[in-house]
């Protein structure tokens, strides 16, 4: 019998590793936005039209990319940050996979528009479909600018699968917000069907948490300190009485990377206990710093979980420290009736 395996072409390839990697306009933001901050940029605009569905550009004022860059960066496994298997260990950047500018080239029309601060001239290129079918010189300025058009044009089964436009750009707003929490020190706008919905100028943790949250929730927030060799934490968690019939603003980051931890969430409603009425969720914006070659975020494409190398330490240091931070406020456990 003849030999039957063949390699998938490029274009194959990558529209199934975007299955992975998009699920949703609000997949592409998230990584978009990433590189953005990767690229150190200190002013970053979203803009949508239908809940992304027909458009996400994402303007940065970072580092931009060299001519042969802007081509080679829409190629699956390539990335500039990193270079060799070990340096898997000690990330210190968001992207390090190489495959999202090639994923969402492989399911949308995307144009990129991008100048390096030492370039005197810019690039602007075209992809569809994983192909290039432009590139020129252009005039822009230093940093990109990525519009992502008609995201899963090819892919009807994926089209039809989105939700409605509220739906959607729930999802979107959700990303949004993590990346503008974990990163106060850049400023972000949201524009969706030319209303604005957000406009944070760089400020500190407390100042982002309330020009997105609203201004009443500064004086919901306890601050929460601590640091020993294994971890430094900081960030707020809001007073007891504020605590919430669901769980809208939990939110964990570890080396500035939004992640999602019910074991670590479990630390934190631990440590109220006595606290909260039943059934009710304290707000929370922790940061955690850890040395990187002490966790491993590689578990899966989209990066929301981790594995830490000392879960169980981590939880006790967190709760100790949540469970100080509200003693210092006084605030005063729950009397049985009140529950
Ligand atoms: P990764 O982020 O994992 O490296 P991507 O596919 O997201 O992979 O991006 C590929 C490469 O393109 C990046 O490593 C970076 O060099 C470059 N790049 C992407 N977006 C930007 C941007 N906004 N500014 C500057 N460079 C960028
Ligand atoms: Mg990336």
């Amino acid at each position: 019998m003849s030999d039957v395996i063949q390699l998938l072409p490029d274009h194959v390839a990558n529209q199934i590793a975007a299955g992975e990697v998009v699920q949703r306009p609000a997949s592409v933001i998230k990584e978009l936005l990433e590189n953005s901050i990767d690229a150190k940029a200190g002013k970053i605009q979203v803009i949508i039209k239908d809940a992304g569905k027909t458009l996400i550009q994402i303007i940065d004022n970072g580092v931009g990319m060299s001519n042969t860059d802007s081509r080679m960066s829409f190629e699956r496994h390539a990335t500039s940050k990193i270079k060799i298997a070990d340096d898997l260990f000690s990330l210190k950047t968001k992207g390090f996979r190489g495959e999202a500018l090639a994923s969402i080239a492989a399911i949308a029309h995307v144009e990129l528009k991008t100048k390096h601060e030492d370039d005197e001239i810019g690039s602007c290129i075209k992809v569809e479909g994983s192909k290039v079918v432009a590139q020129d010189p252009c005039v822009t300025p230093k940093g990109t600018c990525i519009s992502v058009k008609n995201l899963f044009y090819n892919i009807p089964a994926r089209r039809n699968f989105l939700k409605s436009d509220n739906v959607e750009s729930r999802h979107i707003i959700d990303e949004f917000q993590r990346v503008a929490l974990a990163h106060p020190d850049i400023s972000f706008s949201l524009i969706h069907n030319s209303s604005e919905l957000f406009q944070l100028p760089a400020s500190n943790y407390r100042q982002r948490i309330t020009n997105i949250f609203g201004g009443k929730t500064n004086e919901k927030l306890v601050p929460v300190e601590e640091e020993t060799e294994i971890v430094k934490i900081s960030g707020f968690v809001g007073k007891p009485e504020f605590a919430k019939k669901s769980r809208g603003e939990q939110f964990f980051f570890v080396n500035d990377r939004f992640i999602k931890s019910p074991y670590l969430n479990h630390a934190v409603q631990a440590s109220f206990e006595g606290l909260l009425k039943d059934r009710s969720y304290p707000s929370y914006f922790l940061y955690l710093n850890v040395d990187p070659k002490s966790i491993d975020i590689n578990i899966h494409p989209t990066k929301t979980e981790i594995k830490f190398d000392d879960e169980h330490s981590l939880y006790a240091i967190l709760k100790s420290a949540i469970k100080h931070s509200l003693g210092q406020f006084n605030v005063a456990p729950l009397l049985d009736f009140e529950r």
